[in-house]
């Protein structure tokens, strides 16, 4: 299958577009100027049951919806739009209307490490055992999640960017932190790469034969997005040997990948990716946030779970939206998340039981909504870290103030103290 990519330039020559009234294709070209906006062909012509757009959860996916944006930025686009602005106009606006849209939720840019007084602008170091490495030329996608909440990087708005070149650095830092036994490929999606260019950052890192490094994931959205990257792409087999030498050097290799809907499993080339990787002796565990209007139904999680587990897959994360982006669109409040969560992992057997969540990736780490309860007669949130900058803070249960509002962990109070642990 050639690749096709659509655009917001381009978007009007999906043959299926001709089903959307004048006002849908206005819709996206407004709100496709703020969000980032990338169908292909798989997701057009595989993913998306056009019979039924309106409520396709892929279609939510990956086309712009008209409130994603508050009705205040939509109207100022729409008129830029219909008044003829110049170009300089629209990119001004759109980059401002971002701006109000908090692109760099969770402190992502205070996580640049420095080695030697030089600052690692593609590597960021949270979690004591894990690195997290941002390769130059993954930092794109097959196609754009509308909530994606890594959109900075699509924009154009160069300073918002993390990316490096440079492998031999990604090593050095290795070397001077034996703490680090996990390398995180992260993006953007590093697998949009070119297998020869995947190759040799994992060469160079073999051949560095670092002793504390254990495990290389991969967080990709390429099962989702292109399948074909594992099965007829022309470098499909390079990408697969690369994997295999992965194992052959007594590495794991664990794919994170992003499925939001059981829908994104349905077709062939996906059941054959997944088993070309398997066979390579990689691990592929599954992620996804929890978005309303896309995938809130505890029901479909359950199936989607099983499916995986059926695939050959392992269920992972269940993720709370982050505060950014469409997200008024999207939010679901903690409440919401942790009676969706135990209502499909309820109905689901132990081997699906291997998900974890809902979770937060918040500044002091993964938070995991444990529970609601009541102590001492007051309503709380059992929380608990599963990830923490700290890693005395994890598996340690602690409280916040039941807030049936509340989406996000700046929301929540502290119950039965001032300030939460992590905060001392
Ligand atoms: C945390 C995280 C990982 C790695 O998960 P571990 O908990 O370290 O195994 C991978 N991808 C994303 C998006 C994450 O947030
Ligand atoms: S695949 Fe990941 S990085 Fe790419 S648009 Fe979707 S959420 Fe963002």
């Amino acid at each position: 299958m050639k690749y096709r990519a659509y655009t917001l330039k381009t978007f009007k020559k999906i043959p299926q577009i001709s089903r959307l009234s004048e006002e849908q294709i206005f819709d996206i070209e407004v709100v496709g100027e703020v969000l980032p906006f990338k169908a292909n062909n798989y997701v057009v012509d595989e993913l998306i049951d056009w019979d039924n757009f309106e409520n396709d959860p892929i279609f939510i996916l990956t086309f712009p919806q008209k409130d994603m944006l508050s009705a205040k930025h939509y109207d100022r686009m729409a008129e830029l739009i219909k008044s003829g602005a110049s170009r300089p106009e629209i990119t001004k606006a759109a980059n401002q209307i971002r701006m109000d849209l908090n692109p760099n939720p969770a402190g992502q840019v205070h996580n640049v490490p420095e080695l030697n007084g030089e600052k690692l602008v593609g590597i960021q170091h949270k979690y004591n055992e894990t690195m997290l490495f941002f390769p130059t030329q993954g930092q794109t996608c097959h196609a754009y999640c509308t909530f994606c909440f890594r959109w900075p990087q699509f924009t154009g708005i160069d300073e918002l960017k993390f990316a490096m070149k440079q492998v031999d650095l990604v090593i050095a830092y290795l070397r001077e932190n034996p703490q680090i036994t996990d390398l995180l490929f992260t993006g953007g999606d590093p697998m949009v790469m070119k297998s020869k260019m995947f190759e040799n950052y994992i060469d160079a890192i073999l051949a560095a034969d670092i002793p504390n490094l254990k495990t290389i994931l991969i967080g990709t959205k390429t099962l989702g997005y292109w399948p074909y990257r594992y099965t007829s792409d022309d470098d499909a087999q390079q990408l697969l040997d690369v994997f295999q030498k992965i194992a052959d050097n007594g590495l794991n290799l664990s794919i994170m990948a992003h499925f939001n809907h059981i829908n994104e499993m349905s077709t062939e080339a996906v059941a054959q990716a997944v088993k070309n990787i398997r066979a390579t002796g990689a691990v592929i565990r599954t992620q996804s946030p929890l978005m309303k209007h896309l995938n809130d139904d505890a029901d479909m999680w359950a199936r989607m779970w099983r499916k995986q587990v059926d695939m050959g897959m392992i269920p992972y994360y269940m993720f709370i939206a982050r505060e950014t982006g469409a997200q008024e669109y999207f939010a679901i409040t903690l409440e919401e998340a942790w009676n969706i969560f135990r209502k499909a992992y309820s109905q689901v057997s132990g081997v699906c039981r291997t998900v974890r969540g809902p979770s937060m990736s918040a500044n002091p780490g993964k938070v995991q909504v444990a529970g609601i309860t009541e102590i001492n007669g007051e309503k709380v949130f059992v929380l608990n870290f599963i990830q923490g900058r700290n890693n005395e803070w994890v598996g340690q249960p602690f409280f916040a103030k039941y807030d049936a509002k509340a989406l996000w962990l700046d929301d929540l109070k502290p119950a039965f103290a001032d300030k939460f642990m992590y905060e001392e």
